[in-house]
C-alpha cells in the first residue's frame, strides 16, 4: 500500500468539471467562469484553466490561463483581468488518464485553418489510443497525453468538411467511444456535447443575456443563473446570439440504453446538484433509508463520514428513528502543496483531515455511514478513531454495493487485487476494518435510488454499457490478466 500515492481518503476521484459561458451583451465572462469552477472544485483539484475570446473581435484570438493547483491558487485578480472576452470555457482536472502536468491542464486551445477552438472535457474515452494513432499516421503531432487533445484534433479535422462547427463536433463525437461531457468555444458559438450513454452530467443555465453549459447545477446556483435544462445523453447543443439554444439529437439512444454513472449520485456530485432531474441529496437520503431497511442494527447514534456520507446517514436516521449526529470535524483546507504524511510517520493522512468529536461518540453505539470502501485503509482508521474516542460499538454501513470491477470511463478505481471486496466475504471485510458489523447497499437498490433512471453499474457487477477496451487505457490501474479473468468469468 502506497499511502503517498493514494489520496488522503483512499477514496475515488472524479476526472473533471467543465464550465462554458457566452455573454451576448459582450461582457467579460472570465470572473464568472472562475466562480463556476470554484463551485466544481470537488470534481478535480490537480489543475484548472480558463480560455476566453471576444465574439466581436478577430476570429481566433483566444486568451488562456491555466496552471497546477486549486482554482483559488491558480487565479489571481490580475490574471483574471487579463482574460478579456465574452465567450469562454473553463476546466478543473483530476487525472485518471494522462499525467498530472501543466501541459495536460485544460482547456485545450487549437489553431487550425478554420480558426480556433477551445475545448474542455470530462470523462475517459476507451478508444483514445486508436484515435490518436489514426491521427499520428496522418501527421498530427500531439502536445499532451490526454484524450481531450484527440477530441480537439478530430473536431478540427471534421470541421474542414462540415458546414458548421456543431456539425464538426457531432461528426467527431460519432468516432468517440466512452464517456465525455464537452464544452467547446468556437469563434462565435458555445457548443456542449454529452456521450450517448450520458455517463457524465451536463446542464444548461441562463443568467441575464448569457448562457452557461456546465457539469453540475451547483455551479449555476453559485453564479446566480437559472437552470434551463439538462443536456440529453447523446445531444449536441449549440448556443449562438441569433439562434439561442439549438439541439441535435441524432446521436441519442433509446432511453433504456442510457447509462449514467451512478457514482455521480452516490459520491462525485455535490449534494446540492440535480442530475437529469433528480436531486443528488434526495438520492443519498434514499440510499440511507434502504440501508436502514436492509441492514438494521441497534445503536445510539447515526453519523456520516463527511461529506458524501452525511445525507445517507440522515436517511438512515429518518428510517430507523436512531438519532443523527455529527461525529467528525473535517479540515477541508488541503491544497496542492499539502504534504501527505509518509506511511511511517505518526500522523496519518486521514487524521490530518478528519477529527472525531469525542463528546458526541463517547459511551455510544455508533452507526457510521460512508459512501464506499475502496482498499479499506481509510475505513480501518476511521473505525479505530471512533473507538479511541470512546464509541462502545462501531457499525459500518456503506451507501453503495462493494466495488468488484474497474472503471474505464473516468473513475480511478484501482485494479481488482487492490479492492478490499475482491475475493472476500462481507464478514472478512468487516474483520479487516475492525467494525462490529458491516452492511453494503444491495445492488438492486441502485435503480430505486435514482428513481429508475438507466445507470451504469459496471464497477459493481462487471457489466458495462459497452465492450471494455482490449488494451491498457488506464496506465498502471489496468491489468490485462484481469481483463482476461473477467471474460472467463462471464462465459
Ligand atoms: S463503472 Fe462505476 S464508476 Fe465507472 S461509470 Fe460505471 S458506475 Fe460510474
Amino acid at each position: 500500500m502506497n499511502l503517498e500515492k493514494s489520496s488522503p481518503w483512499d477514496g475515488l476521484h472524479e476526472e473533471c468539471g467543465v464550465f462554458g459561458m457566452y455573454d451576448f451583451d459582450g461582457n467579460d465572462v472570465a470572473s464568472t467562469i472562475y466562480y463556476g469552477l470554484f463551485a466544481l472544485q470537488h470534481r478535480g483539484q490537480e489543475s484548472c484553466g480558463i480560455a476566453v475570446s471576444e465574439t466581436s473581435g478577430p476570429k481566433g484570438k483566444i486568451t488562456t490561463y491555466k496552471g497546477m493547483g486549486l482554482v483559488n491558487e491558480v487565479f489571481t485578480p490580475d490574471t483574471l483581468e487579463t482574460l478579456k472576452g465574452n465567450l469562454g470555457v473553463g476546466h478543473v482536472r483530476y487525472s485518471t488518464a494522462g499525467a498530472s502536468t501543466r501541459e495536460n491542464a485544460q482547456p485545450l486551445v487549437l489553431n487550425y485553418v478554420k480558426g480556433t477552438l477551445a475545448l474542455a472535457h470530462n470523462g475517459n474515452l476507451i478508444n483514445a489510443n486508436e484515435l490518436r494513432r489514426d491521427l499520428e499516421y496522418t501527421g498530427a503531432i500531439f502536445q499532451t497525453t490526454i484524450d481531450s487533445e484527440v477530441i480537439a484534433y478530430h473536431i478540427a479535422r471534421e470541421r474542414l468538411n462540415s458546414h458548421s462547427a456543431e456539425e464538426a463536433v457531432r461528426r467527431a463525437c460519432q468516432k468517440l467511444k466512452g464517456a465525455y461531457a464537452l464544452v467547446v468555444a468556437s469563434p462565435r458559438k458555445l457548443i456542449g456535447a454529452r456521450d450517448p450513454f450520458g455517463f457524465k452530467p451536463l446542464c444548461i443555465g441562463k443568467r441575464d443575456n448569457s448562457y452557461i453549459i456546465t457539469s453540475e447545477t451547483c455551479a449555476l446556483d453559485t453564479i446566480g443563473a437559472e437552470f434551463v435544462r439538462d443536456v440529453r445523453p447523446g445531444e449536441v447543443v449549440t448556443i449562438t446570439k441569433d439562434g439561442g439554444i439549438e439541439s441535435d439529437t441524432s446521436m441519442c439512444l433509446p432511453e433504456e440504453k442510457e447509462a449514467r454513472c451512478v457514482f455521480e449520485y452516490i459520491y462525485f456530485a455535490r449534494p446540492d446538484s440535480h442530475i437529469d432531474g433528480l436531486s443528488v441529496y434526495a438520492s443519498r437520503i434514499k440510499a440511507g433509508r434502504f440501508l436502514a431497511q436492509d441492514s438494521p442494527v441497534e445503536a445510539d447514534l447515526v453519523t456520516g463520514v463527511p461529506e458524501s456520507g452525511n445525507a445517507a446517514a440522515l436517511g438512515y436516521s429518518m428510517e430507523s428513528g436512531i438519532p443523527y449526529g455529527t461525529a467528525f470535524v473535517k479540515n477541508g483546507y488541503v491544497g496542492r502543496t499539502f504534504i501527505k504524511p509518509k506511511q511511517s510517520s505518526r500522523e496519518s493522512s486521514v487524521q490530518v483531515k478528519l477529527n472525531v468529536l469525542k463528546e458526541a461518540v463517547a459511551g455510544k453505539r455508533v452507526i457510521m455511514i460512508d459512501d464506499s470502501i475502496v482498499r479499506g485503509t481509510t475505513s480501518d482508521r476511521i473505525v479505530r478513531m471512533l473507538r479511541e474516542a470512546g464509541a462502545t460499538e462501531v457499525h459500518v454501513r456503506i451507501s453503495s454495493p462493494p466495488f468488484l470491477w474497474p472503471c474505464y470511463f473516468g473513475t480511478d478505481i484501482p485494479e481488482r487485487e487492490q479492492l478490499i471486496a475482491y475475493n472476500r466475504s462481507i464478514d472478512e471485510i468487516c474483520e479487516i476494518i475492525g467494525a462490529d458489523s458491516l452492511g453494503y447497499l444491495d445492488i438492486d437498490r441502485l435503480s430505486q435510488m435514482v428513481d429508475g433512471r438507466p445507470i451504469c453499474k459496471g464497477c459493481f457487477n462487471g457489466v458495462y454499457p459497452m465492450e471494455p477496451p482490449k488494451e491498457d487505457i488506464r496506465g498502471d490501474y489496468f491489468d490485462k490478466e484481469i481483463n482476461l479473468s473477467r471474460k472467463l468469468e462471464r462465459m
